[in-house]
């Protein structure tokens, strides 16, 4: 019988044998990726005698187009009550009152990690000589930092008003033609997402966690980030993980705890990829190493993510790239994305065998080099499929 996932006392899931999930299609190329991507989630599942029961809910152009509301109080309510969802990728409404639907779902629900698993996969090609170095999880904080939505337009009376109170009051000097925004990084905010980052670390046998800022330009925002870190694994996990002033780089069998200037990081990470592991960063950080690194590894056709609150137990797994619109509907794109959102679903939901399963049999796939256009046209020899058919070739697999 499907039931839902509940969370126990202690936060952890309580996950049933045939779980309803909520999905969302996703507009463009969504109805290419989607029904390729649940075919493998539906077998690989029932390879392990587990099924899924998909609940559909509506979020951009099918919903506006249903519903006259891009993002309808039925969806959020159902994510709410059944606390972890998958979606396809949403366009964003030019006028629709949002930044962008999926910023607006993050916060509603307050998913405050956004986790983003970036490895390579055998035969995938890559712009670096060594993608195999490559195996990073990002905890990216998505609720503050200059992405949480205070922004000013230049020459309106509010900015006028805030760069006449900076001048009274602080002494600051602001062109009077600015534009202004707001970067908040909290106390809470901050330890909340490190010791998120520091956790899977442990439970994961991961060997360190870098903490990835700007603090020698933005003391207080992005070094204050840096600082109440140090301070947290003091605090809350001596027992397992250590500061690196702490231990002079040498953790033993504990997890060493670091930090990188976010400028060398993003050098680093191609240069010596191999040096880092779980990085812990801000948004903004958090969205240009994402990006990064997804090009070593394949790009964005197959990078997937997931938005978590790992404290009220909801999470929504989702395509990292856009609608694609100019493909859409022409059954063409690679659905690696959400098929590896799928991956990161089962993991969190504790199904390895399941999730280990699909990894095993894409990269068969991919080493049998039947692949859709975007790997075909970087290979040599490559057979290229459908989206669809890439999805059965999966399956064929498993
Ligand atoms: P995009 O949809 O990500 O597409 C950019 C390019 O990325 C495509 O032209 C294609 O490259 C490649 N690509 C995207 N999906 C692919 C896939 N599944 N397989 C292989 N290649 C893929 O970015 P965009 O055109 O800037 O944005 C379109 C719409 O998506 C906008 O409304 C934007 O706001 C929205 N968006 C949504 C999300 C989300 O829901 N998470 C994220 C980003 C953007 P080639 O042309 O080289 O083949």
């Amino acid at each position: 019988m499907s039931e839902k996932i509940t969370q126990s006392a202690d936060g952890s899931l309580i996950v049933p044998d045939e779980p309803i999930i909520p999905f969302i299609e996703g507009d463009g190329t969504g109805v290419d990726i989607w029904p390729a991507a649940k075919v493998v989630f539906d077998a690989a599942a029932k390879k392990h005698g587990k099924s899924i029961t998909w609940l559909e809910v509506l979020a951009g152009e099918k919903a506006f187009k249903e519903t006259g509301n891009w993002l309808p109080d039925e969806t959020i309510d159902i994510f709410r009550s059944y606390l972890i969802g998958i979606k396809g990728p949403l366009t964003t409404p030019i006028g629709g009152g949002f930044r962008s639907l999926n910023v607006a779902l993050r916060q509603i629900l307050d998913l405050y990690v956004c986790l983003r698993p970036v490895r390579w996969f055998q035969g995938v090609p890559s712009p670096v000589l060594h993608p195999e170095k490559v195996d990073m999880v990002i905890f990216r904080e998505n609720t503050e930092d200059v992405y949480s939505g205070l922004e000013l337009e230049a020459n309106t009376p509010e900015v006028k008003r805030l760069i006449e109170f900076l001048h009274d009051e602080i002494g600051w000097d602001i062109r009077p033609d600015s534009g202004i925004g707001v970067k908040p990084v909290s106390k809470g905010g901050s330890e909340r997402l490190i010791r998120a980052a520091i956790k899977y670390a442990i439970s994961k046998n991961r060997k360190s966690v870098t903490m990835v800022h700007k603090g020698n330009i933005m003391k207080f925002t992005e070094g204050a980030f840096m600082k109440w870190g140090y301070q947290l694994v003091k605090d809350e996990f001596s027992d397992s993980a250590v500061g690196w002033d702490d231990c002079q780089g040498k953790p033993g069998d504990k997890v060493l705890v670091k930090d990188a200037i976010a400028d060398i990081t993003l050098q680093q990470v191609l240069t010596r990829p191999d040096e880092f592991d779980v990085i812990a960063t801000m948004n903004l950080n958090g969205d240009y190493l994402s990006d990064a690194l997804a090009a070593q590894v394949g790009g964005i056709g197959i990078a997937p993510g997931g938005n978590i609150n790992y404290v009220t137990g909801h999470g929504i797994f989702e395509a990292t790239h856009g609608t694609a619109p100019k493909y859409a509907g022409q059954d063409k794109v690679n659905p690696g994305s959400v098929i590896l959102s799928g991956v990161m679903m089962f993991e969190h939901l504790g199904w390895q065998e399941v999730a280990d399963d699909i990894i095993r049999a894409l990269e068969a796939t991919i080493a049998d080099k039947v692949v859709t256009y975007d790997f075909a046209r970087l290979m040599q020899g490559a057979t290229e499929v459908k989206c669809s058919e890439f999805a059965s070739a999966i399956v064929d697999r498993l």
